[in-house]
């Protein structure tokens, strides 16, 4: 059967519209849009005929009862609901009624056609609607990752409109101690602040057990600028609670959701952020990312740079000293899972790489070293020995306890290449 012959029995069955039509040829011939296409073919099967072409209305087609003509109604309504909103592509997805689906598949069946000739009603509406939004609104479609995905629901007559999380990569330096990465719950109270009728004691009623974090000093300010409804901060690991983070700064990405800008002045924001933290924070490099970045910040490996205050319990030979650290460069060592770490996890050896190794001793008790090691080495540890558990060790080596007295992180960097890479930045 041509073309032709099947439009013929197609338009036979009666009472179908342009587009309705059209959408069975939907695979003939590209730049055309189905009712177009549907026009065309009876315009075509007129001239054959010497008879004025036939002509239904959205209105009164069975198929689509009418929907065909409303891809303008439904765009403006797209608009509408995120009017206040800022962002720049969107994705368009329809859920018709069942009822539609089904008199897709009559009117196939019935002109002798294959039940998936053509496209969905479902693939024109979204194309058609899509279309229309983005002219409205001036912004993209994207199939990817949009911005704002919208779904129509012919049967309630409604629009959902999801806007998603905006993302705001950077890194941060965290100038004192005692402070954690993220909010970290009270336990007592499992975070609400109260136990009964009584303010908790554990956390004088704040529901954490540390009043601030890294998160609460940052990601606030973030969440204003872009008038969104929540934040949440995700970073390259996480330094211990009472070490500090120096030097470049970790790697981080704080995800607004539902925000209502998202193309902010990064430069400014930095400023706002660094005033708000009152120099127990600071962040740098910040930019707006994709949402990719929040994995890449979680999952590409690091090396990680520290400066540890050593203490010893007995009087170390300079010489000893420096012998054990030129043992322990370039050494791979074998951890168990360190006795401070939560318990119920399953301990474990694992191997980790000194990359480099130095140190002062500034008397004989103490000294201070700088280590250059592979993500996941415990530095804590690789100092004492965790009574035998890490090996080989300084204390190990020297035959003398040794402990950390203070850390500090001085860099992270990505193992393989930056965290820096443009393909995560949308700026
Ligand atoms: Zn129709
Ligand atoms: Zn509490």
């Amino acid at each position: 059967m041509s073309v032709l012959e099947d439009a013929r029995a197609v338009d036979a069955v009666g009472g179908v519209c342009d587009a309705c039509l059209g959408r069975v040829f939907a695979d003939r011939s590209f730049g055309l849009t189905n009712r177009e296409r549907g026009r065309a073919l009876r315009t075509t099967i007129g001239l054959e005929d010497d008879e004025p072409p036939a002509s239904v209305e959205p209105a009164d087609c069975w198929v689509c009862e009418g929907h065909c003509g409303a891809f303008d109604a439904w765009a403006e309504r797209a608009a509408e609901a995120v009017e206040g909103v800022e962002f720049g592509t969107y994705q368009v997805g329809t859920r018709p009624p069942a009822l539609i689906e089904e008199n897709e598949r009559m009117l196939r069946e019935d002109a002798g056609l294959d039940a998936d000739a053509g496209e969905p009603f479902k693939s024109e509406f979204n194309r058609e609607v899509g279309k229309r939004v983005g002219r409205l609104t001036g912004t993209e479609v994207d199939f990817e990752r949009p911005d704002v995905q919208f779904l129509l629901d012919l049967g309630d007559d409604e629009v959902e409109a999801k806007v998603n999380s905006a993302f705001v990569y950077g890194r941060y330096r965290k100038l004192v101690r005692d402070i954690p990465q993220t909010k970290w719950p009270c336990s007592a109270c499992k975070g609400s602040g109260r136990q009964g009728r009584e303010p908790c004691e554990e956390c004088d009623g704040l529901g954490y057990r540390y009043p601030e974090s890294v998160e609460q000093l940052t990601a606030p300010v973030v969440e204003d600028v872009m008038d969104g409804v929540g934040a949440t901060f995700h970073g390259a690991g996480r330094e211990d609670v009472d070490a500090l983070m120096l030097g470049t700064g970790r790697p981080f990405v704080i995800e607004i959701e539902e925000p209502r800008r998202r193309t902010v002045d990064t430069d400014r924001l930095q400023s706002d952020i660094n005033a708000f933290a009152e120099g127990k924070v600071e962040v740098e490099g910040l930019r707006l990312a994709t949402h990719d970045m929040v994995e890449r910040v979680k999952r590409h490996d690091a090396s990680k740079r520290y400066s540890a205050q050593v203490a010893f319990e007995e009087a170390v030979d300079a010489e000893a000293f420096a012998e054990a650290l030129a043992e322990l460069d370039g050494t791979t060592i074998e951890q168990e899972t360190p006795n401070r770490v939560d318990h119920r996890r399953a301990s474990k050896v694992r191997t980790r790489d000194v990359y480099e190794i130095e140190g002062d001793l500034e008397d004989s008790h103490t000294a201070t070293v700088e280590v250059h090691g592979a993500g996941g080495l415990y530095i804590k540890e690789l100092i004492s020995g965790d009574e035998g558990r890490t090996n080989p060790s300084l204390a190990g080596l020297l035959g003398i306890g040794a402990e950390v007295t203070a850390l500090d992180v001085l860099r992270v960097d990505g193992e393989s290449e930056p965290f820096e890479n443009a393909a995560f930045f949308r700026d």
